[in-house]
Protein backbone atom coordinates (compact mmCIF):
# COMPACT_ATOMS: atom_id res chain seq x y z
CA UNK A 1 0.00 0.00 0.00
CA UNK A 2 1.45 3.30 -1.06
CA UNK A 3 2.18 5.96 1.48
CA UNK A 4 0.19 9.12 1.45
CA UNK A 5 1.63 12.08 1.88
CA UNK A 6 -0.67 14.86 0.27
CA UNK A 7 -4.60 15.43 1.27
CA UNK A 8 -6.43 17.59 -1.21
CA UNK A 9 -10.16 18.81 -0.04
CA UNK A 10 -13.31 20.49 -2.12
CA UNK A 11 -14.61 23.30 -0.02
CA UNK A 12 -18.22 24.27 -1.13
CA UNK A 13 -20.28 21.40 0.64
CA UNK A 14 -17.47 19.74 1.79
CA UNK A 15 -16.38 22.36 4.58
CA UNK A 16 -19.53 24.14 5.07
CA UNK A 17 -22.70 24.53 3.53
CA UNK A 18 -22.91 26.81 0.47
CA UNK A 19 -26.27 27.26 -0.59
CA UNK A 20 -28.07 29.48 1.83
CA UNK A 21 -24.89 30.93 1.79
CA UNK A 22 -25.18 31.93 -1.96
CA UNK A 23 -28.80 32.58 -1.77
CA UNK A 24 -28.19 35.33 0.98
CA UNK A 25 -24.99 37.23 -1.07
CA UNK A 26 -27.12 37.00 -4.32
CA UNK A 27 -30.11 38.73 -2.78
CA UNK A 28 -27.87 41.21 -0.71
CA UNK A 29 -26.09 41.85 -3.83
CA UNK A 30 -28.98 42.32 -5.96
CA UNK A 31 -30.59 45.25 -3.49
CA UNK A 32 -27.58 47.10 -3.22
CA UNK A 33 -27.50 47.08 -7.21
CA UNK A 34 -30.85 48.19 -6.81
CA UNK A 35 -30.71 50.74 -4.32
CA UNK A 36 -28.64 52.69 -7.22
CA UNK A 37 -30.20 52.02 -10.33
CA UNK A 38 -33.51 51.01 -9.90
CA UNK A 39 -35.80 47.29 -9.44
CA UNK A 40 -34.92 45.12 -11.53
CA UNK A 41 -36.24 41.63 -12.89
CA UNK A 42 -34.20 39.05 -12.25
CA UNK A 43 -36.88 36.42 -13.24
CA UNK A 44 -36.76 32.85 -11.54
CA UNK A 45 -33.76 30.95 -10.44
CA UNK A 46 -34.16 28.67 -13.16
CA UNK A 47 -34.38 31.48 -15.44
CA UNK A 48 -31.24 32.87 -13.94
CA UNK A 49 -29.87 29.28 -14.72
CA UNK A 50 -30.07 29.70 -18.18
CA UNK A 51 -29.23 33.04 -18.25
CA UNK A 52 -25.53 32.00 -17.05
CA UNK A 53 -25.39 29.12 -19.55
CA UNK A 54 -26.18 31.31 -22.53
CA UNK A 55 -23.53 33.48 -21.30
CA UNK A 56 -20.95 30.71 -20.94
CA UNK A 57 -22.02 29.92 -24.46
CA UNK A 58 -21.26 32.95 -25.68
CA UNK A 59 -17.64 33.05 -23.43
CA UNK A 60 -16.73 29.64 -22.67
CA UNK A 61 -13.55 31.15 -20.23
CA UNK A 62 -16.60 31.84 -18.28
CA UNK A 63 -16.96 28.20 -16.84
CA UNK A 64 -14.01 28.53 -14.83
CA UNK A 65 -13.82 32.41 -14.59
CA UNK A 66 -16.99 32.63 -12.08
CA UNK A 67 -15.91 36.22 -11.32
CA UNK A 68 -16.04 37.35 -14.61
CA UNK A 69 -19.40 35.43 -15.16
CA UNK A 70 -20.84 37.35 -12.76
CA UNK A 71 -19.40 40.71 -13.35
CA UNK A 72 -20.85 40.56 -16.46
CA UNK A 73 -24.18 39.97 -15.26
CA UNK A 74 -24.24 43.05 -13.09
CA UNK A 75 -22.66 44.92 -16.02
CA UNK A 76 -25.40 43.77 -17.87
CA UNK A 77 -27.88 45.62 -16.00
CA UNK A 78 -26.18 48.35 -15.11
CA UNK A 79 -25.04 48.98 -18.63
CA UNK A 80 -29.21 49.68 -18.79
CA UNK A 81 -28.71 52.45 -16.16
CA UNK A 82 -28.52 55.80 -16.84
CA UNK A 83 -24.63 55.93 -15.31
CA UNK A 84 -21.51 56.93 -17.08
CA UNK A 85 -19.27 54.27 -18.15
CA UNK A 86 -16.71 54.83 -15.25
CA UNK A 87 -19.85 54.92 -12.58
CA UNK A 88 -20.82 51.82 -14.45
CA UNK A 89 -17.37 49.98 -13.65
CA UNK A 90 -17.42 50.91 -10.25
CA UNK A 91 -20.47 49.83 -9.71
CA UNK A 92 -20.34 46.65 -11.03
CA UNK A 93 -16.68 46.65 -8.63
CA UNK A 94 -18.55 47.31 -5.81
CA UNK A 95 -21.24 44.87 -6.18
CA UNK A 96 -18.62 42.07 -6.61
CA UNK A 97 -16.37 42.66 -3.53
CA UNK A 98 -19.68 42.88 -1.50
CA UNK A 99 -20.53 39.40 -2.88
CA UNK A 100 -17.79 37.94 -2.56
CA UNK A 101 -17.48 39.09 0.97
CA UNK A 102 -20.78 37.82 1.37
CA UNK A 103 -19.68 34.60 -0.05
CA UNK A 104 -17.19 33.63 2.57
CA UNK A 105 -19.91 34.21 5.61
CA UNK A 106 -19.87 30.97 6.11
CA UNK A 107 -20.13 28.34 8.72
CA UNK A 108 -17.45 25.49 9.02
CA UNK A 109 -19.28 21.75 9.47
CA UNK A 110 -18.51 21.26 13.13
CA UNK A 111 -15.52 19.29 13.57
CA UNK A 112 -13.59 20.21 10.46
CA UNK A 113 -10.91 22.85 11.82
CA UNK A 114 -10.07 20.01 14.67
CA UNK A 115 -9.73 17.92 11.58
CA UNK A 116 -7.63 20.02 9.80
CA UNK A 117 -5.27 20.55 12.50
CA UNK A 118 -4.54 17.29 13.46
CA UNK A 119 -3.90 16.13 9.79
CA UNK A 120 -1.59 19.14 8.68
CA UNK A 121 0.66 17.11 11.35
CA UNK A 122 1.03 14.46 9.58
CA UNK A 123 0.28 15.27 5.58
CA UNK A 124 0.64 18.12 3.57
CA UNK A 125 -2.95 19.81 3.09
CA UNK A 126 -4.20 21.64 -0.16
CA UNK A 127 -7.63 23.06 -1.59
CA UNK A 128 -8.77 21.97 -4.62
CA UNK A 129 -11.90 23.95 -5.91
CA UNK A 130 -14.45 24.96 -8.52
CA UNK A 131 -15.88 28.07 -6.75
CA UNK A 132 -13.91 31.03 -5.84
CA UNK A 133 -13.55 31.14 -1.68
CA UNK A 134 -10.47 31.55 -0.85
CA UNK A 135 -9.04 29.31 2.49
CA UNK A 136 -6.41 31.86 3.15
CA UNK A 137 -9.09 34.07 4.18
CA UNK A 138 -10.12 31.88 6.87
CA UNK A 139 -7.77 30.99 10.36
CA UNK A 140 -7.90 27.18 9.25
CA UNK A 141 -6.02 28.79 6.15
CA UNK A 142 -3.03 28.21 8.29
CA UNK A 143 -2.98 24.32 8.10
CA UNK A 144 -2.88 24.51 3.88
CA UNK A 145 -0.01 24.53 1.65
CA UNK A 146 -1.66 25.49 -1.32
CA UNK A 147 -4.90 25.91 -3.12
CA UNK A 148 -6.30 25.76 -6.55
CA UNK A 149 -8.96 27.28 -8.15
CA UNK A 150 -10.92 26.15 -11.29
CA UNK A 151 -9.44 30.09 -12.39
CA UNK A 152 -5.90 28.92 -11.62
CA UNK A 153 -6.09 25.96 -14.18
CA UNK A 154 -8.69 27.40 -16.60
CA UNK A 155 -10.90 24.12 -15.86
CA UNK A 156 -13.66 22.41 -13.89
CA UNK A 157 -13.35 19.75 -11.68
CA UNK A 158 -13.68 16.63 -12.68
CA UNK A 159 -11.16 17.38 -15.46
CA UNK A 160 -7.73 16.39 -14.83
CA UNK A 161 -6.23 20.17 -13.95
CA UNK A 162 -6.19 20.87 -10.48
CA UNK A 163 -4.98 16.96 -9.58
CA UNK A 164 -2.39 17.38 -11.75
CA UNK A 165 -1.13 20.81 -10.89
CA UNK A 166 -1.72 19.18 -7.01
CA UNK A 167 0.76 15.75 -7.50
CA UNK A 168 2.85 18.49 -9.95
CA UNK A 169 3.68 20.91 -6.86
CA UNK A 170 5.32 17.97 -4.73
CA UNK A 171 8.74 16.26 -6.31
CA UNK A 172 8.51 12.26 -7.01
CA UNK A 173 4.52 12.47 -5.59
CA UNK A 174 2.68 9.86 -7.45
CA UNK A 175 -1.20 9.83 -7.58
CA UNK A 176 -1.77 7.07 -5.59
CA UNK A 177 0.17 8.84 -2.53
CA UNK A 178 -2.94 11.65 -2.63
CA UNK A 179 -6.04 11.50 -0.90
CA UNK A 180 -9.05 13.91 -2.20
CA UNK A 181 -12.13 14.45 -0.31
CA UNK A 182 -15.32 16.32 -1.47
CA UNK A 183 -19.00 15.66 -1.37
CA UNK A 184 -19.58 15.45 -4.90
CA UNK A 185 -19.58 12.00 -6.66
CA UNK A 186 -18.37 13.07 -9.90
CA UNK A 187 -16.25 16.45 -9.70
CA UNK A 188 -14.42 15.07 -6.92
CA UNK A 189 -14.72 11.26 -6.25
CA UNK A 190 -14.60 10.47 -10.01
CA UNK A 191 -12.32 12.76 -11.47
CA UNK A 192 -9.62 12.15 -8.58
CA UNK A 193 -10.59 7.91 -8.82
CA UNK A 194 -9.50 7.77 -13.08
CA UNK A 195 -6.29 9.47 -12.17
CA UNK A 196 -5.53 6.47 -9.63
CA UNK A 197 -5.95 9.30 -6.60
CA UNK A 198 -7.43 7.78 -3.49
CA UNK A 199 -11.08 9.48 -3.14
CA UNK A 200 -12.79 9.83 0.16
CA UNK A 201 -16.44 10.71 -0.12
CA UNK A 202 -17.71 13.36 2.38
CA UNK A 203 -21.63 12.11 2.26
CA UNK A 204 -23.44 14.41 4.63
CA UNK A 205 -26.62 13.28 4.04
CA UNK A 206 -26.05 9.92 3.69
CA UNK A 207 -26.86 9.23 -0.12
CA UNK A 208 -26.90 5.87 -2.00
CA UNK A 209 -24.26 5.86 -4.46
CA UNK A 210 -25.43 5.79 -8.26
CA UNK A 211 -22.24 6.60 -9.78
CA UNK A 212 -21.71 3.08 -10.99
CA UNK A 213 -18.64 3.62 -13.22
CA UNK A 214 -16.16 2.88 -10.40
CA UNK A 215 -16.73 1.28 -7.08
CA UNK A 216 -18.71 3.08 -4.21
CA UNK A 217 -15.88 4.89 -2.62
CA UNK A 218 -15.03 5.31 1.38
CA UNK A 219 -17.58 7.54 2.62
CA UNK A 220 -17.78 9.55 5.88
CA UNK A 221 -20.65 11.78 6.89
CA UNK A 222 -18.88 13.65 10.06
CA UNK A 223 -16.00 15.53 10.47
CA UNK A 224 -15.28 13.93 13.51
CA UNK A 225 -14.36 11.11 12.18
CA UNK A 226 -12.31 11.53 8.92
CA UNK A 227 -9.23 11.58 10.99
CA UNK A 228 -9.77 8.03 12.37
CA UNK A 229 -11.26 7.05 8.98
CA UNK A 230 -7.55 7.86 6.81
CA UNK A 231 -5.96 5.98 9.55
CA UNK A 232 -7.71 3.09 9.43
CA UNK A 233 -7.58 2.53 5.83
CA UNK A 234 -4.20 4.18 4.73
CA UNK A 235 -0.46 3.88 5.20
CA UNK A 236 1.42 6.80 5.85
MG1 LIG B 1 -18.34 20.72 -3.33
Amino acid sequence: MPNIKLITFDLDDTFWDISPVIIKAEMATRSYLESHIGKQDWGSMSDFLSYRKELIKEDPSYEWDIGALRKKIYENKIKKANLSHSEQQKLVKRCYKMFLKLRHEVGFYDGVYEAIEELSKNYSLGVLTNGNADIFSFEIGKFFDFSISSYDVQSNKPKKDHFVMSKNKYKNLEFDQIIHIGDHPVNDVYGSHVLGINAIWFNKNNDGWDNHDIEKPIQFNSWKSIVKLISDNYER
